[in-house]
């Protein structure tokens, strides 16, 4: 989404006070993202009604953190928005259950029928029979028999000349016989919706009378999968919707108006074209994606804008060979200063907040005056390798620089920590090619 919107976020993220004003802005800037994505517009404004009364509300201004409590409220929303958890599976009381793969041409149908057969089997241990039923083209029978063959399942076809809806008929009785608890029937797609396929996937439907009809649509056609996911619904009336892709660099814009435009869930998300790579659709992490990719470049062209060139290359060479000592701590927490808060810097690293430690280590701008004092009383020795700060040197260092043994302790685990995390991205950007990661 829109790179204002997750400006406004990082601004108020870090703020103690939430006003009146931040919630309009933030609200105004959810908005015109989410218009931006095509999303319907009486969607976005019930969308924004609810969150402004959320955020201004007791809920978020009573908060000891309302900032967070604002993104909070819009997180939340944007995932109900999405649809709750929805991955389960409907189960025929009279087995084999039926499930019908949907979409236009290279949507991913074929593959999904492999990957949810696939995921059948090993979550929840059935034994699904495939069926081939795109009959246009030759080479869709094959590539279904080519993922059966790889899964080692059954997989049944009848050629090119059959009709889909006979050729169900008969892979009922197959799956009967065989005691396969679930079919799951590939489908042609078109590229482009028509009344003739249209037609014949409702025939397909009177025959099979599936328990489940899944949309499977590209998320990469953006706004195109909404439009596609309303036409099917209005003629087949879909169970659910399978968005593939997800892989790819989408932002999600498809995901969220899809729920909203047809009403049904999104229960999978393809994320590869291996077998394995389904997996239930999690709103709450649609959300956050939609709202918090870190945003690395902004990140890099901050730094690059800030650091004196060759101090950063120093530090970098420093970081890479893990040379680096408390006193490029404070050389360098003076030109972090220079490019503002901290945790700002910090929510544009992607997945930051997933290295172990730092979330607890979060550094406060208040207590840099007390880090530049701790680092200062320490001697030279002890700036270059931490390792001998024992008990009392703790001691000696806490009360020369006025501060406490508990937050010498606490700095130098921050320091520990933010030397792991140096080594965690220098690995990161070692392979790529080009400049490495600067801070
Ligand atoms: P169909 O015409 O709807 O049956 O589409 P296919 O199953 O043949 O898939 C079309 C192409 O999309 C193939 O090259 C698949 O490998 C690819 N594909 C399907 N699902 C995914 C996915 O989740 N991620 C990625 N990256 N590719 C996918
Ligand atoms: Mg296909």
């Amino acid at each position: 989404l829109a790179d204002r919107l997750q400006n406004t976020i990082k601004k108020i993220t870090g703020k103690g006070k939430v006003s009146e004003a931040d919630v309009k802005e933030m609200t105004r800037e959810v908005r015109l993202a989410l218009l931006e994505a095509d999303v319907n517009f009486k969607v976005v404004k019930d969308l924004i009604g609810r969150i402004k009364e959320r955020a201004i509300g007791q809920e978020v201004m009573e908060s000891l953190t309302p900032g967070q409590q604002v993104i909070k409220v819009v997180k939340e929303e944007l995932s109900d928005l999405m649809g709750g958890e929805q991955s389960k599976i409907a189960v025929s009381d009279r087995p084999p259950t039926v499930i019908m793969m949907v979409g236009l041409q290279g949507a991913g149908k074929t593959t999904t029928t492999g990957k949810l057969a696939n995921y059948l089997r090993k979550k929840q241990n059935r034994s699904p029979l495939l069926v081939a039923c795109d009959i246009y083209r030759p080479a869709a029978i094959k590539q279904l028999e080519t993922l059966g063959a790889q899964l080692d399942m059954p997989v049944f076809s009848m050629g090119t000349d059959v009709k889909p809806a006979e050729i169900v008929q008969e892979a009922l009785k197959e799956a009967k016989a065989n005691h396969n608890d679930y079919v799951l029937i590939d489908t042609a797609g078109r590229l482009h919706i028509d009344e003739e396929l249209m037609g014949e996937l409702q025939e397909v439907r009177e025959v099979a009378k599936p328990e489940e009809i899944f949309l499977v649509v590209d998320a990469m056609t953006g706004q195109d999968a909404v439009n596609v996911a309303e036409s099917f619904n209005e003629q087949l009336d879909v169970t659910g919707v399978v968005l593939t892709k997800l892989d790819g660099d989408t932002r999600g814009g498809a995901a969220l108006s899809i729920k909203a435009v047809t009403g049904k869930p999104i229960k999978f998300a393809g994320m590869g074209e291996k077998l394995d790579a389904l997996e239930p659709f999690h709103p709450e992490r649609m959300a956050s994606r939609i709202l918090g990719m870190g945003d690395v470049l902004t990140l890099i062209e901050k730094a690059q804008s800030n650091i004196d060139e060759k101090q950063a290359k120093e530090l970098e060479e420093k970081m890479r060979n893990m040379s680096f000592t408390f006193d490029d701590f404070l050389e360098q927490m003076s030109q972090v200063k220079k490019m503002g808060p901290l945790e700002d810097l910090m929510s544009m690293i992607p997945g930051a907040g997933k290295i172990k430690g730092l979330k607890n280590a979060q550094i406060d701008e208040r207590q840099l005056s007390h880090i530049e004092a701790i680092i200062q009383s320490m001697t030279k020795q002890e700036r270059i390798d931490p390792n001998i700060i024992n008990a009392s040197r703790r001691k000696r260092i806490a009360v020369g620089s006025g501060t406490s043994v508990s937050q010498v302790n606490r700095l130098i685990k921050q320091f520990n920590d933010m030397k792991k995390m140096m080594k965690q991205m220098t690995n990161m950007t070692k392979g790529k090619k080009g400049k490495g990661f600067k801070l």
